[in-house]
């Protein structure tokens, strides 16, 4: 076949994230084994039939998952830490559940602390950080590819099921040793390729034609090592298959200078970021070995905005004339998981900004036009034509423009990137009135948000409580909060956030230049779904946000409460961004709004005022050439947005997953009073960078792990924090869980937050 369609993976929760509730009543022993397996495969055939019905051939296997594809791919290999105990011989669901979660079911006793969670490249997708160390034996522990293959080919006899997996470069690289032992994950590369090359020959022994091993660590840095040893390996693989062929997939980035080791790899097939890696299209057609296969990642695969295709086609135009029709495969750019399913029950956007995107499905259907259009389809080029008059209609757009944003941009001065004064006088103001006791115990932000909670919104937005009525119900809510945190002991409140359905959502919906869907899901991790704004034109305040709830909370309370804001760098980060302008013009216009906001709220006599920047890691370039020109305007936006207050107002920032090793002075460098972050699933590893650098302002490294439904113990917690106290000055420290609890239940929430304050009373004492 000439010019086919080759999908890289498909969003896996279900158009109506029909694996979200599937998952959760089992999680809550609602259902049984076979019920939740019963709707995974459901949604399996489903999405296999949606690919087939727009022309793609090489359909994606294995790219399903009950949580995730890291985690798969380690149970696969029977990768899976000891504290989960032995296993039979291949691993079974709850085990899975376990190394996910800590815990498969609701009403399971023993309990274990769950594997490390962080996200996937820049993207906000998590995946679980598999364990290896020197001792890690690796077998095959898992049938679910073998499965999934014949499914597919049951199910879509046409196409061609083409098996994914993660390659052995990108699991190890992705991979840790636990602390204190100093040894390389990649070191066991020659192990693991012996079970990779088991499971190969198993889907050849079963027919399969192709398998895909996706190797996006192609898109990071790479050593001499790391490069001798993929080459290794794909050595072995190729010396022990038959007919069995073959692609390996970049994506997320341009191969830069792993280029050469890329093509040497001798396999059949070679998958390539095209959106991304744009400027190196030459340089990859000059580099393909003959006779092998390129994959085009045309479309992207990480935004939703409808593609140049005319720009396209001519990329793809010169590929063909370079590899021929029968080895040039058109394909996104990466899997299509990080964009929602379908734009089609999008009804509400406007139809402006409707006719600008694409989701997976429209993504698809621009594959398809691309491939007519090169078969000399006049319909199809037509259609390119239309795509060119779209993005400049779009372009010209006048609802894109605020002259009035641009303007205050323009005026900007050094002042407005710096606090009055340095922290050392700022915290000494603070503390005068303040007069917080040494480890100050706070939360994250956010408290359950309860089937009630979620009931209330829902009727709200139907219109069946008017707004009065809603309102009433989250203020009974928010005492309800505040009342707890007070029996609870906890000194620094917050207000629960129970009017926010999503910290990016709530926001965006209150800013210019920001669009939303309906049923724009996202998998974010596990059954958790985001549905991210979208940033289409220039962003400014309308009116006060957040005040008339901070102000209510304040009243309720002697103690102080902090005000919560969500950071410019995570709305940019958790947003799909318009592609027209650079990235930090569009952070420094959220900056200016959240600024406006922060000073709204000292002068409605708020004195701590949180500004969460969860994201500002991820959004770090994949290259570390890339990092210091990304820090250099993150860490501005995030000032612009702080720096507007007088001294004794309390700025708090907190961030997720913060491997901050390398980043340690940038974090610094935003000069935020408190730092709270993510710290107790990788038992306060991260501190050893505090070793290295003292982290001059106060911090609160996360003592519970709100990933997972397990409360840990106020000695287990006193552990975590003796452990801090050991790198960090004690009057220095917060005490805090590791981020917010909306996703926990109260029943978890009150015993865990009662332990963290005895925790802290212990350690003052
Ligand atoms: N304030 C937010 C909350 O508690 C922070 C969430 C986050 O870091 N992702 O929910
Ligand atoms: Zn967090």
């Amino acid at each position: 076949m000439q010019l086919v369609i080759h999908n890289l993976g498909y969003p896996r929760i279900g158009a109506k994230r029909e694996l979200k509730r599937a998952l959760e009543h089992y999680w809550r022993s609602e259902t049984s084994t076979e019920a939740l397996a019963g709707a995974a495969c459901a949604l399996r055939l489903r999405h296999w039939q949606e690919q087939g019905s727009r022309g793609v051939q090489m359909l994606p296997c294995n790219d399903f998952s009950y949580y995730d594809q890291m985690l798969d791919t380690a149970c696969l290999f029977g990768n899976v830490p000891a504290r989960f105990g032995s296993l039979p011989d291949r691993i079974d669901l709850d085990t899975y559940f376990r190394i996910a979660r800590g815990q498969a079911r609701s009403n399971e006793a023993a309990a274990v602390p769950a594997a490390e969670m962080t996200k996937w490249f820049d993207t906000n997708y998590h995946y679980l950080v598999p364990e290896v160390g020197p001792d890690t034996r690796f077998r095959l522990a898992s049938d679910k590819i073998f499965v999934e293959f014949e499914e597919a080919r049951a199910a879509q006899p046409e196409a061609t099921p083409t098996p994914v997996l993660i390659g052995p470069l990108t699991y190890l690289k992705l991979a840790k040793t636990h602390e204190g032992i100093a040894f390389a994950p990649l070191s066991q590369i020659d192990r693991l390729t012996e079970v990779y090359l088991e499971v190969l020959e198993r889907l050849e022994g079963q027919g399969a034609q192709w398998v895909r091993l996706d190797e996006p660590a192609f898109s990071l840095d790479l050593n001499a090592e790391e490069r001798a040893g993929v080459r290794r390996a794909y050595e072995r693989l190729a010396g022990g298959l038959k007919s069995l062929r073959l692609i390996v997939a970049n994506y997320f980035g341009p191969l830069g200078d792993n280029l050469p080791t890329f093509f040497a790899l001798p396999v059949q097939g070679h998958h390539v970021d095209a959106v991304r890696g744009r400027e190196e299209v030459d340089a990859v057609l000059e580099a393909l070995p003959t006779g092998r296969i390129l994959s085009l990642g045309l479309i992207d695969g990480r935004n939703v905005w409808r593609a140049d295709l005319v720009d396209r086609l001519a990329l793809a135009q010169k590929a063909l004339d370079r590899v021929g029709a029968e080895r040039l495969w058109l394909a996104p750019s990466c899997s299509l998981q990080h964009v929602p399913v379908s734009l089609e029950p999008e009804t509400e956007l406007p139809d402006g900004i409707r006719s600008w995107l694409a989701f997976a499905h429209e993504k698809l259907e621009e594959l398809q036009t691309l491939r007519a259009a090169l078969l000399g389809d006049v319909a199809a080029l037509e259609a390119v034509e239309a795509s060119r008059r779209l993005q400049e209609q779009r372009r010209q757009s006048p609802c894109l423009r605020n002259p009035g944003v641009h303007e205050r941009l323009q005026g900007l001065q050094a002042d407005d990137f710096q606090r009055q004064s340095p922290f050392r006088e700022r915290i000494a103001t603070q503390q005068a009135h303040l007069t917080l006791p040494p480890f100050p115990t706070t939360t994250i932000g956010s408290f359950p948000q309860t089937d009630e909670v979620r009931a209330q919104r829902g009727r709200f937005r139907k219109g069946e409580i008017d707004e009065a009525a809603y309102h009433e119900f989250l203020r009974e809510e928010t005492v309800r909060c505040l009342r707890t945190q007070e029996e609870i002991g906890l000194d620094v409140l917050v207000h629960g956030e129970f009017e926010r359905n999503d910290m990016v959502e709530y926001f965006g919906e209150q800013l210019d230049g920001f669009a939303f869907t309906r049923f724009g899901w996202v998998q974010s991790y596990g059954s958790r779904c985001v549905k991210p704004p979208l940033i289409y034109g220039d962003v400014s305040r309308r009116q006060p946000m957040t005040v008339e709830w901070s102000r209510f909370a304040q009243s309720q309370s002697t103690r102080p409460v902090k005000g919560m804001l969500t950071g410019p760098i995570t709305i940019l980060q958790w947003s799909f961004v318009r592609d027209d302008q650079p990235r930090r013009d569009t952070a420094f216009q959220i900056a200016l709004a959240v600024r406006d906001e922060v000073v709204d709220l000292e002068e409605a006599g708020i004195r701590v005022i949180q500004v969460d920047e969860p994201a500002i890691r991820e959004g770090l370039p994949l290259r570390r050439s890339d990092w210091k020109a990304y820090l250099q305007w993150a860490g501005e936006a995030f000032r612009l947005s702080t720096s507007g207050v007088e001294d004794g107002t309390q700025i708090h920032t907190h961030m997720c997953y913060s491997e901050f090793n390398d980043i340690l002075p940038s974090i610094a460098a935003l000069d935020a009073d408190v730092i709270t972050i993510e710290a107790s699933r990788s038992n306060m590893d991260l501190l050893q960078a505090f070793v290295d650098f003292r982290y001059p302002n106060d911090i609160g490294p996360g003592v519970w792990d709100i990933h997972s439904p397990r409360v840990p113990s106020a000695e287990e917690m006193v552990r975590l924090l003796r452990r801090a106290a050991e790198v960090v000055p004690p009057e220095r420290l917060w005490v805090n869980p590791d981020c917010g609890l909306k996703t926990r239940r109260w029943q978890e929430v009150k015993p865990a937050l009662s332990h963290l304050v005895a925790a802290a009373h212990r350690i003052r004492g």
